[in-house]
């Protein structure tokens, strides 16, 4: 079968692949299609570590074509999900109190485990999310990653419906957390991206505020309109992002942390202690919150805007995501 992965170069490539016999518990996908997320840059930059030779992908949905011994979750012609959070261990104290993708002995499709940007892929069927009817399999691959993340993003803000939330970076991702803060959580939307493109692409969706940072002092222009947001949702590749998150939120809010720009941010002390803010990271998703964020697109509230391409695009693709010229998401096309 034909699979996209991690090169010598650090650059994607398609390549021909076998993939092993299945073992107890897991399920083979025809593989539909697999979304390029920003994280698969990263991956291939080698930004976590090398990983030369594995299979990338982790938006990926496919349709279940053999299932090994035990298998109970998932039957042949089912539409599954890989994910970033492959599986976990099931027993550890993040597995069994809902913190699942903070597993120690996790694993991540198309970083520590062949992912979904091949024909076929291998998933353990428990932690394969299966996808709603009515849901398109290109708007869920989509939601796979950049809608669970988003939307859990949200909720770890604790931003309550008419409040103020700022979104940092309206890329593939935060145009997902606009719908979701909008049409889900009912917030008050602040737009903020460099590209105007991206500003465009966000009034469609109808976000309240848009700001440029190359043009407005953004957390000043938050502070004197609407006396600071609640929360900020920074999915940004860049700390001046998350330098200015901290300083658009009011005394109280919360700055939740998604973005991967590998460098440290500057965190005021007295900022953060007088003015009570939090700081969090948040991971993805749990399976939950993966079949919470699918029904919200089965049921139209969230309607990713996707552009299905051949896997020989990839490389082209990854280059429009650095030069930041894609409006919501790139899938590639798996079907053969
Ligand atoms: P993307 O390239 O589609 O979007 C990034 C957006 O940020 C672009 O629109 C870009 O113009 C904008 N941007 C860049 N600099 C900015 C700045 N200074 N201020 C405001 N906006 C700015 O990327 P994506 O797929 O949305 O991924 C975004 C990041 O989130 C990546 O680092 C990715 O690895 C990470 N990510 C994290 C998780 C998680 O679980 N925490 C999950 C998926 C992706
Ligand atoms: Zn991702
Ligand atoms: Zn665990």
């Amino acid at each position: 079968m034909k699979a996209i992965v991690v090169g010598k170069d650090h650059q994607p490539q398609v390549t021909e692949r076998t993939l092993r016999p299945l073992k107890y518990g897991e399920a083979l996908l025809d593989m539909e299609c697999c979304g390029v997320c920003h994280t698969d840059l990263h991956v291939a930059h080698a930004d976590f570590g090398d990983v030369t030779g594995t299979i990338l992908g982790h938006e990926g949905i496919g349709i279940v074509k053999e299932v090994a011994e035990g298998v109970t979750s998932l039957k042949v012609g089912d539409r599954a999900s890989v994910a970033w959070f492959f599986e976990g261990c099931g027993h550890c104290e993040y597995c069994t109190t809902g913190r699942e993708t903070l597993c120690r002995e996790v694993k991540n499709a198309g970083y520590s485990v062949d992912g979904g940007m091949a024909q076929e892929c291998i998933v353990t069927a428990d932690y394969s999310v299966k996808v709603p009817d009515g849901l398109s399999s290109e708007a869920a691959s989509s939601i796979t990653c950049a809608g669970v993340t988003t939307y859990k993003a949200i909720k770890e803000s604790g931003v309550r419906a008419g409040e103020w939330l700022v979104l940092f970076g309206l890329g593939g991702l935060g145009n997902l957390a606009l719908q979701y803060a909008k049409k889900v959580f009912n917030a008050k939307v602040i737009a903020v991206d460099i590209n105007d493109s991206q500003l465009e692409f966000a009034k469609q969706y109808d976000a309240d505020v848009t700001l440029n940072p190359k043009e407005v002092d953004v957390a000043k222009y938050i502070q004197e309109h609407v006396g600071g947001a609640h929360a900020a949702v920074v999915t940004a590749v860049a700390k001046q992002a998350f330098n200015a998150a901290v300083e658009s939120v009011r005394a109280g809010g919360t700055v939740v942390a998604v973005g991967l720009p590998t460098e440290s941010m500057d965190l005021s002390i007295p900022r953060l202690v007088l003015d009570g803010i939090r700081v969090v990271g948040s991971l993805v998703g749990t399976r939950e919150d993966l079949k919470e964020a699918f029904q919200f697109g089965a049921e139209g509230l969230v309607v990713p805007k996707t552009q299905l391409r051949p896997m020989e695009d990839v490389q082209d693709i990854f280059k429009e995501m650095e030069e930041g010229k894609i409006n919501g998401r790139m899938v590639i096309d798996l079907r053969h």
